[in-house]
């Protein structure tokens, strides 16, 4: 748990932790965005496994599992009629039809665990995107997520191995539609070498946990330093 900031008058500025106020804060949402292909996953994953403090936030989809997908860690995989309850019970935060599948943000404890300063990481499109922000605009960062060009999208695509000539002509005809919306973010990072793409995404993440706005700790401190 974070530590209080200084609560009585007696400590000399010394004493004061300039550390507090960043553990003092409220989480954000994270989102990444980008054409299928540009590299969501992958920089998603990496910022994952180097990260503690931001944790992925686990749609609901009804499309089948990839080789290698695991049940509660990439999606939760659900039957048509088990979406339906979800929309029925308004389980969603938001939910959009994606490739012939719908996907949805299940709410969860984010609300809950956003005031506890948990971080969340959202791995969804733009329609998706517009909806939480939308709902939560002070807690929502949106980075959208270019390729170098159409024709690396379409190698990467290639290359990936999980997609037949149809669903990646699909994609491809997607990507466009998707691209169109990137000014919808407030953040734009081009993904044409993976480690410097994966420095911007932290360095945005690091900048954003640090907006006075989401220093929840910073009132009492500074009325503190006042005295
Ligand atoms: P998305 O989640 O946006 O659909 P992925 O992360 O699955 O995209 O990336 C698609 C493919 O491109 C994967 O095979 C991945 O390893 C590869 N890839 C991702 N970023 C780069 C990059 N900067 N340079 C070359 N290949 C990349
Ligand atoms: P994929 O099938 O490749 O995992 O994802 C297809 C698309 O669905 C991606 O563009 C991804 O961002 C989007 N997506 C994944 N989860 C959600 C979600 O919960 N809501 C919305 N709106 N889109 C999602």
């Amino acid at each position: 748990m974070a530590p209080s900031p200084p609560s009585n008058g007696s400590q000399s500025e010394t004493d004061v932790d300039t550390e507090s106020d960043a553990l003092h804060r409220r989480g954000l949402m994270y989102i990444l965005s980008s054409p299928s292909g540009a590299g969501k996953t992958t920089i998603s994953r990496m910022l994952l496994s180097a990260d503690e403090e931001i944790k992925l936030s686990v749609s609901c989809t009804t499309r089948p599992p990839r080789p290698g997908e695991i049940e509660g860690v990439h999606y939760h995989f659900v039957s048509d009629s088990e979406f339906d309850a979800m929309i029925e019970e308004d389980d969603f935060y938001e939910w959009a039809h994606v490739f012939g599948f719908r996907y949805g943000t299940p709410k969860g404890r984010i609300r809950s665990a956003l005031k506890d300063g948990q971080d969340f990481l959202f791995d969804i499109d733009w329609q998706g995107t517009q909806q939480l922000y939308q709902k939560d605009q002070q807690d929502v960062v949106r980075v959208f997520i270019l390729p170098p060009s159409l024709d690396e999208l379409q190698r990467r695509l290639m290359g990936r191995g999980t997609d037949s000539s149809e669903v990646i002509a699909s994609r491809m005809e997607r990507a466009r539609a998707e691209i169109s919306h990137w000014d919808g973010y407030d953040y734009v990072v081009i993904n044409d070498d993976v480690g410097g793409c994966f420095a911007k995404v932290q360095q945005i993440l690091a900048a954003e946990r640090m907006k006075r706005q989401r220093q929840t700790g910073l009132i009492p401190f500074v009325r503190e330093l006042m005295l």
